[in-house]
């Protein structure tokens, strides 16, 4: 496994404090002894350090993602300055591209802020919940107030200066997917990258009896296949060409880097909802190469094994080569760490069931000459089951999986 980008910690705090937030409210304080913001100073580490993993192992492209807390509270002289420094490492590289991207809550984008992505060409990704009612359910300022209205403008404004607009989307189920798909057409968004909720097995809000997500990821799927003016949805596309055996599904992790304020390095930042100090390392990028991270326990779980060393229930599944146990973080339990399925597998098995159900009758030549046959979400869910019963506990990887817990 290798890094194809970077997710760059450029500020630490947040204009906003959204309830699920994983930054600051699952219970990882550790952002409080972070630097509020990256120095100017952690530039050259990171470029030199960027510049030694793309020569060992020849990338061609490497993105680097500019992230939060918020990213757009950092002044924007830090982005001309670490662009105008990369570009002279671009050009000593000579043959790789180098992409830039942020990750913004939107708040604070107006015309300046879309003047210097353009000049930068930088691509900006708002996270924006839908509607209103979505929105503001969590994603509130530090006074409580919701900030719907201002991302809203932050989209239109967007659309009008740079000519698109990329959303992220956290889905609340308690919003209907037909209203959160038309609001997203409303605002004429070019893709929304719906996210899975980041929760555990020891917060999980749902009854894990019922299948709510899948219930309702299936609606919007049906949704979206059917509109012939539909968005980008990179979620069902990735899910769409790993059934078809395109490419293979990645769970949209495993290949990003992290690195915080203060220059650490550490896995992907969703895993602080694991528990306080659940990421750290022990290592920056001022004395470790990236690759260094493998070495971490975590971080070698999360780069080279998250899909492989599974549960005894996903090693046994039928869909695993799809699923790969969904995200590493919806897999954790404080009492035996990463040895589990999915908290939303039963939601994956009807979900990813559905589209390849919908594949079948989109392109039965494809399937009729593979002899696939439909697949039925009752019978996986009994076999997992079943599996479940009989070896409880006995994977091969079981005892070094439960090592994350925390009991
Ligand atoms: S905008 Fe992002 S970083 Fe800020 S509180 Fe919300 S989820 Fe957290
Ligand atoms: S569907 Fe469930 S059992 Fe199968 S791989 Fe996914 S999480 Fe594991």
């Amino acid at each position: 496994m290798q890094f194809d980008a970077l997710i760059l910690k450029v500020a630490s705090r947040c204009n906003l404090n959204c309830s699920y937030c994983f930054m600051y409210n699952l219970g990882d304080t550790t952002y409080k002894g972070q630097p509020k913001f990256m120095s100017y100073d952690m530039i050259d580490s990171i470029l030199e350090k960027t510049k030694k993993y793309i020569l060992k192992y020849n990338k061609k492209e490497f993105s680097f993602i500019f992230h939060g807390g918020e990213p757009l509270l950092i002044d924007k002289d830090f982005y001309r300055t670490f662009i105008a420094k990369a570009n002279k490492i671009q050009d000593e590289l000579k043959d790789v591209v180098f992409k830039y991207d942020v990750q913004t809550n939107g708040v604070l984008i107006d015309k300046d802020w879309c003047a210097l992505f353009r000049e930068l060409q930088i691509y900006p990704s708002i996270s924006v919940d839908g509607t209103k009612k979505a929105h503001d359910m969590f994603r509130v300022d530090h006074k409580g107030n919701g900030s719907y209205d201002n991302v809203f403008n932050a989209v239109k404004l967007l659309k009008n200066k740079i000519g698109y607009a990329d959303t992220v989307c956290v889905i609340n189920i308690k919003e209907e997917p037909l209203v959160i798909y038309e609001s997203f057409k409303k605002m004429q968004v070019n893709s929304v990258n719906f996210l899975i909720p980041d929760f555990t097995h020891d917060n999980y809000p749902f009854d894990t009896e019922k299948t709510m997500m899948a219930d309702w990821l299936v609606t919007l799927f049906d949704i979206w296949i059917n509109d012939p003016d539909r968005y980008k949805i990179p979620m069902f596309i990735g899910l769409i060409n790993s059934l078809l055996g395109v490419v293979a599904h990645d769970n949209n992790e495993s290949t990003v880097l992290v690195i915080e304020t203060n220059g650490e390095i550490e896995a992907i930042d969703s895993l602080k909802a694991c528990g306080h100090g659940f990421t750290k390392s022990g290592m920056n990028v001022q004395s470790n190469d990236f690759s260094d991270i493998k070495k971490a326990p975590l971080g070698k779980l999360y780069f080279e094994d998250s899909t492989t060393k599974l549960c005894d229930k996903c090693l046994e599944c039928p869909i695993k080569e799809v699923c790969k146990g969904g995200r590493l973080v919806h897999r954790f339990k404080k009492e035996n760490g990463f040895n589990n399925p999915s908290v939303y597998c039963k939601d994956l098995i009807k979900f990813i069931a559905h589209i390849q159900n919908r594949l079948i009758i989109l392109f039965p030549e494809l399937y009729t000459k593979e002899n696939v046959d439909p697949m039925k979400t009752d019978e996986i869910t009994r076999y997992i089951n079943d599996v479940h019963e009989k070896d409880l506990g006995n994977s091969i990887y079981a005892e070094e999986l439960s090592y994350f817990g925390q009991n």
